[in-house]
């Protein structure tokens, strides 16, 4: 989608004034977020959260769009919360609730190892079986076996939990948990920030000030992490900027997250199929480009293929997403929810992906180190670092 920002201006739109902040890098406020969200022309929503996109990303990496091959474990589906829209924690049919030893763990692992992953993304239920002990020997024993591995794990809701349970801090657990191998945090469990949406779905878990706290704590202990929202969930218009507001409140005081997600919920399996309204496309593309412009200290967008499915997802990069996130190998959550997307997509696919939609394929790692920029064939290696720029910079 190329449509000339300075048109927009020009043209007294509706959204002029929003598209004027967005060239002279002005915040934009809650009513304007709003607002963008309330227009129904996507066409310039969209070109906003394409300028905003390339404005961050600096003139020789405007077309960069990035992905890690990596694989997700999640080693239980056995979960003591009872969210309504959960349909991966204790399934109805007994026989498919699991809970993997450290063996089974490990040799998981191994398969992704053997695939040249240099990611893994571990998340899972919150049961008493999975306690601090269990996941300390997790990552010690994959950082021993695969210390190439980056290990992005624990959403702050474990975090929380675990730290209940053995009667902690939410800074001592992360300190533990670092010791052991952690490296960096993924974004799950913000759902809707919104109380009263949490007890629409009976979400009793990690309220936006404790989630927000851990986020901070792990930014100050150098750690990045990234942030989601969750929407098909009865949220409002609303409730969706007021949720990216908080973020971006924390994202000012510990500056360590480093991308935002955008999710929809899938209802298989879940108990509010028909109850709530299901997103649309065009409400999903308003996420990311509305996101990109209301974020403006958030470096990355992500368009998660695996919920978006790939079609949207290559599309969304034109709102304002610049990360299809991983190549994923096994992936539990989502499918247990009935998406449809494939379980992996290899590098070339994701590359092909990237490339059709007009911009540049980069893989990178967890903290987007660049490995190599272009198509398989087209390699070029790219020496930045930023491994202690957060942990230096606190
Ligand atoms: S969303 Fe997370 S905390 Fe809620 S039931 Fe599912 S696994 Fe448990």
């Amino acid at each position: 989608m190329e449509l000339a920002i300075e048109k927009i201006i020009e043209g007294k739109h509706q959204l002029s004034d929003i598209a004027e902040k967005v060239v002279n890098g002005t915040r934009i406020t809650r009513d304007d977020a709003i607002r963008l969200y309330q227009s129904n022309d996507l066409t310039v929503i969209g070109a906003l959260g394409e300028y905003a996109r390339k404005k961050k990303a600096g003139q020789d990496k405007e077309k960069y769009v990035y992905y890690i091959h990596n694989m997700h474990l999640n080693p239980t589906n056995i979960c003591g919360e009872t969210c309504k829209f959960c349909s991966y924690a204790n399934p109805a049919e007994k026989g498919k609730a699991y809970m993997w030893s450290v063996e089974r763990v490990l040799e998981e692992a191994a398969k992704g190892a053997a695939l040249g992953i240099n990611e893994i993304h571990m998340v899972g239920g919150l049961t008493p079986a999975a306690d601090l002990k269990y996941y300390e020997t997790i990552l010690k024993e994959i950082k021993a076996k695969f210390p190439h591995i980056h290990m992005k794990a624990m959403t702050a809701v474990e975090i929380e939990y675990l730290a209940d349970r053995e009667k902690i801090s939410y800074e001592d657990c992360l300190k533990r948990l670092i010791a052991a191998g952690l490296q960096s945090m993924p974004g799950g469990g913000a759902e809707i920030f919104d109380e009263s949406v949490r007890q629409r779905m009976a979400v009793k878990k990690t309220p936006a000030h404790v989630w927000l706290e851990i986020h901070g704590l792990a930014h100050k202990l150098g750690l990045y992490s990234n942030a989601t929202m969750l929407t098909g969930i009865s949220e409002s218009v609303e409730n969706k900027v007021d949720h990216m507001l908080l973020l971006r409140e924390q994202q000012d005081k510990t500056g360590g997250f480093q991308c935002f997600i955008p999710l929809k919920c899938y209802y298989e399996g879940t108990t509010i199929k028909g109850e709530v309204e299901e997103p649309t496309g065009y409400d999903l593309l308003k996420d990311v480009a509305v996101s990109r412009i209301l974020l403006d200290n958030f470096p990355h967008i992500k368009a998660y293929w695996i919920q978006l499915g790939e079609k949207i997802a290559q599309i969304a990069l034109s709102f304002g997403a610049d990360d299809m996130d991983g190549t994923i190998g096994e992936e539990k959550i989502t499918h247990a929810a009935g998406a449809m997307t494939p379980l992996q997509l290899a590098k070339e696919e994701m590359e092909y992906l990237i490339s059709q939609a007009g911009y540049t394929p980069v893989e990178r790692d967890t903290i987007y180190n660049i490995k190599h920029v272009g198509g398989s064939g087209d390699v070029q290696a790219s020496a930045s670092s930023r491994t202690s720029e957060l942990a230096h910079a606190k």
